[in-house]
């Protein structure tokens, strides 16, 4: 058994959705179980939807006839004429049933989590009918699942915990593994145990995925998206990112919590622990090698496998000579923040235990502040501790590798090649794991820092100068042709 699959942009259109059936129809091995994400951009144009009803702006309607149009024209494409008509009514039932519920919004002006599941669930619900009716007009043996009726979890809507032991039995039942089948499932949504819509998160048909792969007992996951795999770096901020061909769990789980936001990060959990290997690849560029994530530690002359990072974040520091020697302090701090659900993204104390300093998303910070005062209210009053100190504008840079940990120099390598150019480190983490050292920057930096970084791991044969010419008249663009074709002698 082999579970794949396909992310927004793989299935955002029909020709794409074509590509797509391509590959599975070419997959040398069946059964599979193909998960599939809404079409892209459909899960932020559901939820605006949603947020402009609740707040009784008429506008929703305009929205939701976009979304009703979009997977209608989908359908026209993708399908011959003679098959369209199931597929027109499946989609004009959807469309209908979400205008009920948006009309239900407008009406209360209030959208609540559970209701916001619902919402967005029509968005995989509607890419995995469609594929699987094209699938079925290309003669494949193709079944659609209902992921809701497979995957329970709790009642936290919108960011579900999965109960693992039902679900794989209830998979494992619904699921042959002797036919030839292409079963299709909308990723990201699941139920409760009354039956109610939940969703796993942004980005969670990747975790769709590996629990089908783990209930089922995958030979391998595949996650199909529009990059060729895991990058040394994000290549939005770094031209000279590569993919990595083999990374393992453990180095994969550390890259996707930052900036390489190729897998959603608690997929790897589920496969990690049965020892199925996973596939990062491409489905613009199915030749593409992709990323092996495995359990496996690899030789490789690189000591660090990518660099990542996080934006909008906001430091917050604890100071005060009364906290020094004193235990149950970062006790109540970290008490105060997880009473407000805040998240610690990096946490970094002083030996000298006159500050501890966390990192939070800016988004959390106003609450961070508001809480954490009216915890140490007392000790700011007797002028033990500070007022929590709020620093936004920030960014983490992390490096990660398994191979860290056998090689000193790595950290000094970092920090010398971020302070060459200028680039002032406000805090720094690393776990006694030695899989990662994070280092918090200025947000503005972080593009340089990358490929400051880049050049100094990845890149150590060749230096990058940046040239400006101002004016591209005789002179400017014959030096341009010197230039360009002195490349080879000038590398
Ligand atoms: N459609 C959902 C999202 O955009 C889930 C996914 O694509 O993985 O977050």
């Amino acid at each position: 058994m082999y579970v794949l699959k396909f992310g927004g942009s793989s299935v955002a259109n029909a020709n794409n959705i074509k590509i797509v059936a391509d590959i599975l129809l070419a997959y040398p091995s069946k059964p599979i179980v193909v998960v599939v994400s809404a079409l892209g951009g459909i899960t932020d144009q559901l939820l605006l939807t949603g947020d402009k009803a609740a707040c009784g702006d008429e506008s929703y309607r305009e929205l939701l006839s976009s979304v009703e149009l979009r997977h209608l024209d989908t359908a026209r494409q993708l399908l011959p004429v003679t098959n369209q008509s199931a597929s027109l009514s499946k989609v004009k039932q959807y469309c209908n049933e979400i205008e009920d519920l948006c009309e239900g919004i407008f009406r209360l002006q209030e959208l609540s989590d559970r209701t916001k599941d619902k919402l967005v669930s029509y968005g995989e619900l509607l890419s995995s009918q469609l594929l699987t009716a094209y699938l079925q007009t290309q003669n494949a043996q193709a079944e659609w699942l209902d992921s809701r009726q497979l995957i329970k979890t709790d009642s936290r809507f919108g960011n579900a915990h999965v109960l693992e032991g039902i679900t794989h039995t209830l998979i494992e039942a619904r699921v042959p593994k002797d036919k030839n089948n292409i079963y299709v499932a909308p990723g990201f949504i699941a139920s409760n145990s009354h039956d109610f819509t939940t969703t796993l998160g942004r980005g969670g048909s990747d975790y769709t995925a590996a629990i089908f792969a783990a209930a089922l007992k995958a030979e391998v996951l595949e996650i199909w998206t529009d990059v060729s795999g895991i990058m040394t770096a994000d290549p939005r901020w770094v031209p000279n990112a590569r993919p990595i061909s083999r990374i393992s769990y453990q180095e994969a789980m550390e890259l996707s919590h930052f900036g390489a936001k190729i897998i959603y990060p608690p997929t790897i959990q589920p496969v990690m622990k049965r020892n199925i290997p996973v596939w990062v690849k491409n489905t613009f560029a199915a030749n593409d090698p992709g990323t092996l994530i495995e359990n496996h530690q690899y030789e490789s002359a690189e000591k660090i496998r990518g660099i990542s990072s996080m934006n909008k974040i906001t430091l917050l520091s604890l100071e005060g000579s009364g906290m020094v020697g004193i235990p149950g302090f970062s006790k109540r701090l970290f008490e105060a923040l997880a009473q407000q659900q805040i998240n610690v993204i990096l946490i970094t104390q002083s030996s000298s235990e006159h500050s501890i300093c966390v990192a939070v998303q800016s988004g959390e910070a106003e609450k961070a502040k508001h809480t954490c005062d009216a915890a140490f209210d007392s000790e700011i009053a007797n002028g033990k501790v500070e007022p929590l100190v709020v620093e936004g504008d920030h960014a983490i840079v992390a490096l990660v590798g398994d191979k860290m940990k056998s090689h000193p120099g790595i950290s000094g390598q970092m920090f010398s090649a971020l302070g060459r150019n200028g680039i002032n480190i406000r805090a720094i983490a690393q776990g006694s794991s030695e899989r990662n050292i994070s280092a918090v920057i200025s947000s503005s930096d972080v593009k340089k820092a990358l490929n400051v970084l880049h050049e100094s791991f990845f890149e150590s044969v060749k230096k990058q100068l940046n040239i400006f010419i101002t004016g591209c008249g005789n002179v400017g663009s014959k030096l341009l042709g010197q230039i360009a074709a002195q490349q080879v002698w000038l590398e």
